[in-house]
């Protein structure tokens, strides 16, 4: 981190940026019109806006009129030549730097998402709005730092030549991130080679280790989402006694073997037999209840994403931070970073977003069960549910939504899959829930299951049960975030017509089927990123699922109407289920898994 230059002045900069943030959300519409425009205008040539008729005009009305309301399998065909090394102007006029590899997925591998050059800016000036609004909230935060823990992935690259990785991954490669100028809002704990070394233990240890060398200098601490930062309390648990040596002696375990990694901990790290004593003592207490304020006293709120599915986390971190603001900052995606949150320290549930409109060109389609939101095979709107769409300054409170965006690097009227509600305004500017991802049911960290994929795995892994005679007559699911890490569970019961007993080894290959059969996302938390733990199977009594009825019933249910839930959350659900569940299976090793896509194999 460079020192300060003299000119330097934090309360002129922040006034800036609080400024920004008034003046555009007080135009959202003039705002909006220039952004397709430019949008447009910048991508005039290109073959995708030619193919609907679109010839250089930029006008809101033309648009809505020749383009169609999209899906990713709709520009998948030309994702596809993009990655195969066609160069034309196929999406976008300005050449796509990289792909960004979205945690959503289709046909089982993730999203591309098209970027150019440019947009590194447009995510840079989203992050930089963060602190002058926190700081309103929480004033002194520029004397202290922030240890964030944070993570590149693995990339890959295209049969064409291009990157494809993470969008963070992206952004921590990036000059933006490594030569940042001095910002004491952008001081972290974590010196740059401890954030860009790619073994995932060294650099969770060196970063937690460089965390509490400077433990009094925190003042905040945060990852991107809950279930990462979770993880880092679960591996500070296992690892305690050997940082905690590390910072009594002054010197780096041996397994930390990446040089760069070792040098710039070196610069930090000085023997501190004091704090050593400290973290020994809290850390060989039997409650780690508060640990977060026991290590490092001057934390002020931990930031990280609680919302969305993330939320299940929240009492974990009530748990382990003694109830500090859980801060979510901002909204974002592969296909474009959105918004941002300018009440920080309101509840969880509470917290709303507002979409700053430079961004892209925001578009918003009313969710209701006739217009395709609830299917889970999406489809084409017809010209009337295209007509519904309305504009960023048109939408209604109270009314839930699904995002539609068309943005610089050539996704046009795009369905991201989010659905928001209008929770208020900030001037013109309307602040969004995040209400659900549509159709996921499942999810531990990143990963995102939707049903057709759990029935699709379904099926595969109970062809191990056909030479037994035996069937799974019911199935439902629940993400268990109890474990650390987290992991799926399945309930089955079973309808059995052979009289031969199923040795405990044909359920394990069930177990290890599904993971087979899920998505890369999901491969990659089991066996990369160790996010997420081995599916567990629950073979329940004969009857559970006849209990499972009577009970939505006598909540209100109607008979005739009746499905069973192919995923549980409700806690009396999941207490009255496991209540009768007679043997448990794991899956007994990792799936498969590697980078990239599984067509690109050959080419890597
Ligand atoms: P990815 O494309 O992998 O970066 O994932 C982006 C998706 O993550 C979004 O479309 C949302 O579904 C989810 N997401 C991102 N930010 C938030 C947030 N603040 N709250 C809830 N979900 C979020």
């Amino acid at each position: 981190m460079p020192e300060a230059p003299r000119d330097y002045n934090l309360v002129e900069q922040n006034e800036k940026i609080l400024e920004f943030i008034e003046d555009v959300t007080a135009n959202v519409d003039q705002v909006q019109k220039r952004v397709l425009s430019e949008i447009l205008s910048n991508n005039a040539n290109v073959e995708y806006l030619k193919r609907h008729c679109l010839h250089g005009q930029t006008d809101r009305e033309t648009f809505k009129k020749h383009l169609p309301v999209i899906t990713y399998e709709d520009i998948q065909p030309d994702i596809n030549r993009i990655a195969n090394g066609d160069t034309s102007p196929i999406l976008c006029s300005k050449p796509i730097s990289e792909f960004l590899t979205s945690s959503g997925t289709s046909g089982g591998e993730r999203k591309l998402m098209p970027t150019i050059e440019e947009d590194q800016g447009r995510r840079s000036l989203l992050y930089s709005l963060q602190m002058p609004v926190i700081s309103m909230f929480v004033p002194g935060l520029e004397k202290g730092k922030g240890m964030y823990l944070m993570f590149i992935k693995s990339e890959a690259t295209t049969p064409g030549g291009i990157v494809a990785r993470p969008v963070l991954t992206s952004y921590y490669k990036s000059s933006y991130f490594q030569d940042r100028p001095y910002d004491p809002y952008t001081n972290y704990t974590s010196p740059n080679e401890t954030v860009l070394c790619p073994d995932s233990y060294q650099s969770m240890y060196s970063q937690l280790l460089c965390g509490l060398c400077q433990n009094k200098e925190v003042f905040r601490v945060g990852a991107v989402f809950a279930s990462g930062f979770i993880r880092a309390i679960r591996f500070l648990e296992k690892n305690w006694s050997l940082l905690c040596n590390d910072v009594r002696t002054g010197t780096i375990n041996p397994q930390i073997t990446d040089t760069s990694v070792r040098e710039a901990v070196m610069k930090i790290l000085k023997p501190d037999p004091k704090l050593a004593d400290l973290i020994q003592t809290e850390c060989s207490k039997s409650s780690w209840q508060g640990i977060i304020t026991r290590l490092w006293p001057n934390t002020k709120y931990v930031d990280v994403i609680v919302t969305g599915t993330m939320s299940q986390y929240i009492p974990t971190l009530d748990y382990y931070s003694n109830g500090l603001p859980l801060v979510c900052t901002m909204y974002a995606s592969s296909e474009c970073y959105f918004g941002v949150n300018l009440n920080p320290l309101c509840k969880p549930s509470e917290v709303s977003y507002t979409l700053i409109p430079t961004m892209c060109y925001f578009e918003f389609l009313p969710v209701n069960r006739s217009n395709g939101v609830n299917d889970h095979t999406p489809r084409s709107l017809n010209e009337k549910e295209k007509q519904e769409l309305v504009e960023l300054v048109d939408v209604k409170l109270g009314q839930e939504y699904e995002l539609v965006v068309t943005t610089y690097a050539g996704l046009y009227r795009y369905r991201v899959g989010d659905v928001l509600r209008v929770a208020g305004f900030k001037n013109k500017a309307p602040q969004f829930n995040f209400v659900c991802r549509k159709n996921v049911v499942l999810s531990i960290d990143s990963d995102k299951t939707d049903e057709v994929e759990l029935q699709n795995a379904m099926k595969n892994a109970v062809t191990h049960l056909v030479p037994f005679d035996a069937s799974v007559s019911e199935y439902t699911s629940y993400a268990d975030t109890t474990t650390i890490p987290g992991h799926y569970v399945l309930y089955w019961e079973l309808s059995l017509k052979g009289s031969t007993p199923i040795p405990p080894c044909v359920f394990e290959d069930c177990c290890l089927t599904i993971e087979e059969s899920l998505n890369s996302v999901y491969r990659q938390g089991r066996v990369s990123d160790k996010s997420i733990g081995p599916l567990e199977i629950k073979i329940v009594e004969q009857g559970t699922f006849d209990k499972l009825m009577d009970y939505a019933i006598s909540l209100g249910a109607s008979i005739n109407q009746y499905k069973t839930p192919r995923c549980v959350k409700f806690a009396p659900v999941v207490e009255l289920l496991n209540s009768r569940v007679v043997e448990k299976y794991f899956s007994p090793k990792c799936p498969k898994w590697v980078p990239g896509h599984k067509q690109w194999i050959n080419h890597n």
